[in-house]
């Protein structure tokens, strides 16, 4: 999809040195002040998020830009579907901007709209209707107005636990892609059995079950998985369980069951800072969720211990390609009076999955 869509930005900005960059961005946002937000991600490195004039996960980011009315440029610090998301929500005169196209998430590009498509197809031949699709957030504009026009919705993974409780009140089975992990642990928590829940894989016919099985199950979960996030494995837990028997272990939804069954918490992004801050000084936490935001813990809460869950360093090298001469690159442009890496959803998919996210606020407030 986008990723072969980035522009060379040439040895103009390539051979700058850091602190000149830092500098123009600095001046630049001024500038621009009257026109412009800079939305960054909690996984954003630090010599980015330092520019973002909101910070947030998925959910709190997309609130944000649909709350905004008055700026003109959203430049969105993270990957594509959020700079998607944002432009599906913002009006016709609001141009957002992802300042490199090589942000993709890899989980969201584990599912394209032609696979599910035909899943849904081979599903509708065994279970004609109640099944209701659920897609995360983390998936292209097009499978969320695939879901807006069957009358699904989007979820995070601050509301997975409302939503698929709504998603049960409207039919019998759930439809769940593209994070098996996350759809496993909310069902978990919601008390669904494991044997009402069913792994479809994208390339098998019926994802790989028995038509009596699919009949049976209450859930289909899509295997995509998150790249940072699987990286995090039980045997973390029980190494920190045994090398500090006082620590205690926050993890995001994202990771595998028995990851999260270990852990003493988990929750999104916006829970994990939540949960970290509001404890008192002293307390140990090892953090299973990207190196950055664990990094950006540890600074803001010197008291306390802060560490990844994981020896291994687990960055989102996607996230990652927001580089601070990237941003720089795209406001130069900006002041110019040119727009680049414009993302822009046509309205015929816009406004499908406009329903799909208007029904997710709807639910959880
Ligand atoms: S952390 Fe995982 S889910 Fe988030 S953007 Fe990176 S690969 Fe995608």
């Amino acid at each position: 999809m986008s990723l072969l869509l980035q522009q060379d930005v040439g040895p103009a900005y390539q051979d700058l040195d850091e602190k000149s960059v830092l500098q123009r961005i600095q001046s630049l946002k001024k500038r621009l002040t009257e026109k412009l937000l800079i939305l960054g991600h909690n996984y954003q490195q630090e010599a980015v998020i330092q520019f973002a004039d909101q910070t947030g996960d998925s959910l709190k980011l997309a609130r944000y830009a649909a709350a905004t009315k008055d700026k003109e440029f959203i430049v969105f610090c993270g990957v594509h579907f959020m700079a998607e998301t944002a432009d599906i929500l913002t009006s016709e005169f609001q141009k957002v901007i992802l300042p490199d196209m090589r942000a993709g998430c890899p989980m969201a590009e584990m599912v394209s709209l032609e696979e599910l498509a035909w899943a849904w197809e081979s599903l509708s031949r065994v279970v004609p209707k109640g099944v209701v699709p659920i897609t995360y957030i983390n998936s292209a504009a097009s499978l969320k107005a695939f879901v807006g026009d069957r009358g699904g919705s989007v979820c995070t993974s601050s509301n997975a636990h409302e939503i698929l409780q709504w998603a049960f009140s409207k039919g019998e089975k759930v439809f769940f892609f593209p994070d098996e992990h996350l759809g496993r642990n909310t069902c978990y928590s919601l008390g669904i059995p494991f044997e009402d829940m069913l792994v479809w894989q994208r390339d098998k016919p019926l994802g790989g079950n028995s038509a009596e099985d699919v009949k049976r199950a209450k859930i289909f979960l899509w295997n995509g998985y998150c790249t940072v996030h699987q990286m995090f494995r039980p045997e973390h837990v029980k190494m920190w369980r045994k090398r500090d028997p006082d620590i205690k272990i926050i993890v995001h939804p994202e990771c595998m069951f028995e990851v999260v069954q270990a852990a003493d918490y988990y929750g999104s992004t916006e829970k994990i800072i939540k949960t970290v801050n509001e404890t008192p000084r002293g307390t140990k936490w090892a953090i299973g969720t990207e190196i950055n935001l664990v990094t950006r813990l540890q600074k803001q809460n010197p008291d306390k211990f802060i560490t990844s869950l994981s020896p291994f360093q687990c960055l989102c090298a996607t996230m990652y390609r927001i580089k601070p001469v990237y941003l720089l690159w795209a406001l130069d442009n900006l002041a110019a009076g040119k727009v680049v890496n414009r993302i822009k959803v046509e309205e015929p998919t816009a406004g499908p999955a406009r329903l799909a996210l208007d029904r997710m606020f709807a639910i959880s407030g």
